[in-house]
């Protein structure tokens, strides 16, 4: 048993067939798959070795001759059966070099061998079959989805006008962003499907590296500033000012990872960095980080991260949404363009996701980076101040009042407007916020965010005005 865990068959035990024969050509030893294969009932001890491969072996006075050149190479030879009926091999006959004029023989069924192979091949051909199906089946579903999505979303475009019923706003701005998140789900599942079945191209291109910066901030400057989050982004002057590459998946990779730092970040900031690492012949390295002040991803889940439809904390997902794909996306995509992606975090105090990908020079601007050697230049900075995110954090410093005071505000805005979702997300922050803080506080706290979840405007106004009371005691 220890010898099959070790990974070592016994030789009585081996799917190959053993013999072993002396110089008159008598078989003293035959294991039990050669026994079997060779039709015998344990009788094949004291047989010839003429009798299995009387080819080779032919039967002579003295035992046997042959031509057979003993060694380690591995020969087709044919083994007869006790019914004389025959099935080509492939064997090794070696020397024993502890018992000399004693010969070792380990064959194969080649037969068996070919049709197991083509069995293997025929059920590799077939789950790859399986797959295109599959996948093309996704892909077309997804596709054929978009035009319904699109459909409601365009038609729901024309129903805003001026002067509508508040409650009919309401809904239809509800209906606008169903659609976007299904269409944003529908084109993650397409570009996985397409991944997954190696259909997949890149389209690279010249194009500006810093306008696609300036794009990608564009896309997320409003929710993070709107969430009272800082954003901070920098690139270095050694990367030239147009590069060749996929710029719409570059934007896509980088989106995803400002979407999730920006959807797990509650206090603090986001950072960009974009730096050039190397340059191979007429290819630049670049290295891309996004960092983030968030909730932290644990040790044990960070290998989970990007596997496909994996999401850490199944309740933190159901909060925050997501289908699981993006980071799995973003992998294959820096992948396909030479690099590689990673992920440091340190369990509430932020994550950085880091990737590297290759990108073309483009003739003209080869030795010429966009701006002087020197220091690295920001190309963004948001107007929140950069208070320390410690200090922000610490329950009771000017930072953290500060901070406090301002999500309330935000948070009482979005509940007169019966945004529910925001005033969460607001509350979200002030939890954060007041983590480190006494009890009473702790307890309003609780309070007000099962107010605004159950959506109860009294008592929610009632909380509010008692936490900013104990606040404006304890010097806020
Ligand atoms: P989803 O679309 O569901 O967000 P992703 O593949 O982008 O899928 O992310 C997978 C999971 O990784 C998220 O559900 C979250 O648990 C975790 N995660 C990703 N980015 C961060 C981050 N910046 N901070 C904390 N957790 C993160």
């Amino acid at each position: 048993m220890k010898e099959r865990e070790s990974g070592i068959v016994p030789v009585e035990d081996a799917l190959e067939m053993i013999l072993i024969f002396d110089e008159s050509g008598s078989i003293s030893y035959a294991n039990h798959a050669a026994e079997k294969k060779l039709e015998y009932e344990g009788d094949l001890c004291g047989r010839r070795i003429s009798d299995v491969f009387p080819n080779t072996f032919r039967p002579a006075e003295a035992g046997f001759e042959t031509d057979y050149a003993y060694g380690s190479e591995i020969n087709n030879l044919v083994a007869y059966r006790k019914n004389l009926t025959c099935f080509p091999v492939e064997a090794r006959i070696v020397g024993s070099k502890e018992l000399p004029g004693t010969y070792i023989c380990m064959a194969n069924d080649i037969l068996e061998k070919q049709f197991l192979n083509k069995e293997i091949e025929q059920v590799k051909q077939e789950a790859q079959q399986a797959m295109k199906v599959k996948s093309e089946f996704v892909a077309n579903v997804t596709h054929e989805l978009r035009t319904p999505v699109n459909g409601i979303l365009g038609n729901v475009r024309e129903l805003y006008s001026d002067g509508l019923d508040k409650q009919l706003l309401k809904s239809l701005k509800l209906i606008e962003r169903c659609c976007g998140d299904m269409n944003k789900i529908i084109n993650n599942i397409l570009d996985f499907s397409k991944l997954e079945a190696g259909k997949f191209t890149l389209e690279p291109r010249k194009f500006h590296f810093r306008n696609m910066l300036d794009y990608v901030k564009e896309n997320h400057i409003n929710k993070l500033t709107e969430k009272g989050l800082g954003f901070f982004m920098t690139a270095s002057p050694q990367i030239p000012e147009y590069i060749i590459g996929d710029e719409l998946r570059i934007v896509q990779i980088l989106g995803n990872l400002i979407s999730n730092a920006q959807k797990f970040t509650s206090v603090g900031k986001i950072t960009v960095e974009a730096v050039r690492t190397a340059r191979v012949n007429d290819k630049i390295e670049l290295f891309f980080m996004v960092k983030d002040t968030g909730i932290g991803i644990d040790e044990a889940d960070k290998e989970k991260l990007f596997q496909s439809f994996s999401q850490v904390d199944a309740s933190i997902s159901r909060k925050y949404g997501g289908t699981g794909l993006g980071l799995n996306i973003c992998k294959q995509l820096v992948e396909l363009m030479g690099g590689r992606i990673e992920a440091e975090s340190e369990k509430n105090k932020g994550s950085t996701f880091s990737f590297s990908i290759w990108v073309g020079l483009c003739e003209e601007d080869e030795n010429t980076p966009a701006q002087p050697e020197g220091m690295e230049a920001p190309l963004f900075t948001s107007a929140v101040e950069e208070d320390s995110v410690e200090d922000i954090r610490q329950y009771g410093t000017p930072e953290n009042f500060k901070s406090l005071k301002n999500s309330l505000s935000k948070l009482i805005l979005c509940v007169e407007m019966e945004n529910w979702e925001k005033a969460e997300m607001f509350m979200d922050t002030v939890r954060e916020l007041t983590s480190g803080a006494p009890r009473e506080v702790g307890r309003v706290v609780l309070r007000l965010k099962m107010a605004i979840q159950k959506e109860k405007y009294d008592k929610i106004t009632t909380e509010f005005a008692e936490l900013n009371r104990i606040l404006k005691e304890q010097g806020g």
